[in-house]
């Protein structure tokens, strides 16, 4: 089967690259190193609409398929990818409970603002105590009167607090059903709720430009328009919306292979040892070779699934597969990459150190790898 981008995924594809090549290469080893969130860097890509890419006009998104979508995040995660973990997570997580669940009213308050590029979504799924394990979440939300009383406390989550962030759509324990069991619902809560507090930017090995913190909800009060969709189908809303954020980090996942493959590739071109090209020595070849490879499956995979989005047929099991193989390949290439770069590889001034650092987190995020094979497991009648 022949793959390729139609012309507005291209269009799209073309404007991230030179977007990323422009304006994110020069600052991104500054942003990486100082640990800090470039929300000037996010504020122009709204502008070009491309923090909206999976809303409907209507909305005030850009529309975009998700092929076009994994096309944009592959050009910018080439450049960076803490920028490129903030775009896709704004874009999937961040925003898609708020359209596929939303009242109308929601989404124009909120999801309107974030698709336009004027605010960043975040999205609080994980607890200390609750992370692969999401029923096992403790943050509750109690019904009073005129709205809902929120306590608990959420962790690692991205975009939370920069000077773009609106807001976070987090899910809380609404009650019991009938047979006992625990109900969720999903909330959003707004910067600035008394109550809502947002704590400091997390230090990780890598994607270190972007915005991770803990948040803690001391009887957060908000209105009952608040409640996103209904109070007991929360936890299926949010695991719905993983299958999204799957597909983003198998893009990413695929970028950075795709860039440490070029890196590699270009520096054992004009490495010069025992005389010749390191290129010239069959270890180096076949590494390299492996790591096209790799990252031709990692491609096809993660396009297929969004094809398979975009066609609106099931698409939970592939992008499980994207995921658990594209950030696969993603840590291996990355470290065949340091390998060929020497001990210049391992400095923090090369790129492709940055990506190495940047790389693990991929079979980590939007559930780590271990849940992607239980839930390809599952989805194969285990
Ligand atoms: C940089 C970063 C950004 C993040 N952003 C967000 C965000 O925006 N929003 C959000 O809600 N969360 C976010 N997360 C959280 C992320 O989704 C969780 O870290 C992830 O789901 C794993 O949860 P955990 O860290 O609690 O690990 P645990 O669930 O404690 O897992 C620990 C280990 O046990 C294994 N394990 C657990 N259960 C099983 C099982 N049933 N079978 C086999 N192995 C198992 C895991 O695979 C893992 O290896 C982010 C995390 C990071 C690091």
């Amino acid at each position: 089967m022949l793959f390729e981008l139609d012309d507005d995924a291209q269009a799209l594809a073309d404007l991230c690259r030179d977007f990323a090549e422009g304006e994110i290469a020069p600052i991104a080893a500054e942003a990486w190193n100082a640990e800090r969130c470039p929300v000037e860097v996010l504020a122009k890509l709204g502008e070009l609409g491309v923090l909206g890419l999976l809303v409907p006009e209507e909305w005030g998104g850009s529309d975009a398929s998700t092929v076009a979508f994994v096309a944009a995040i592959e050009q910018i995660g080439r450049v960076d990818q803490s920028i490129a973990a903030a775009v896709q997570a704004h874009n999937t997580i961040g925003s898609l409970p708020l359209l596929r669940f939303g009242s109308d009213d929601q989404r124009d308050r909120w999801l309107r603002p974030l698709a336009e590029g004027r605010a960043l979504g975040a999205f609080g799924l994980t607890e200390p105590d609750a992370g692969s394990d999401a029923r096992g979440i403790r943050t509750k939300a109690e019904k009073v009167s005129d709205g809902w009383v929120i306590n608990g406390s959420k962790t690692f989550i991205s975009n939370a607090g920069t000077d773009m962030t609106m807001g976070v759509t987090l899910l809380a324990r609404t009650g019991v059903d009938a047979a006992g069991k625990p109900s969720y619902g999903t909330f959003f809560v707004e910067r600035g709720t008394p109550g809502f507090t947002i704590g400091a930017k997390m230090r990780g090995i890598g994607w270190k430009a972007l915005d991770t913190r803990p948040l803690a909800f001391d009887d957060v009060f908000v209105g009952e328009d608040h409640l996103v969709g209904d109070p007991s189908m929360g936890l299926g809303q949010f695991l719905s919306t993983l299958e999204v954020g799957r597909i983003a980090v198998a893009a990413l996942s695929m970028s950075l292979t795709s860039a440490v493959l070029d890196m590699a590739r270009d520096y054992a071109k004009q490495r010069i040892q025992f005389g010749k090209p390191i290129s010239e020595f069959q270890a180096v070849q076949f590494k390299l070779a492996d790591m096209a490879t790799e990252l031709e499956a990692s491609r096809l995979l993660t396009y297929s699934a969004a094809a398979r989005r975009d066609a609106g047929k099931p698409f939970m099991k592939e992008a499980a597969m994207a995921k658990l193989h594209a950030s696969r390949t993603a840590v291996r290439a990355v470290s065949e990459a340091v390998q060929i770069f020497g001990g210049v590889g391992y400095m923090l001034e090369t790129p492709v150190a940055r990506f190495y650092c940047d790389a693990k987190v991929l079979e980590i995020g939007e559930g780590t790898n271990e849940i992607q094979h239980s839930v390809i497991a599952r989805l194969l009648g285990c």
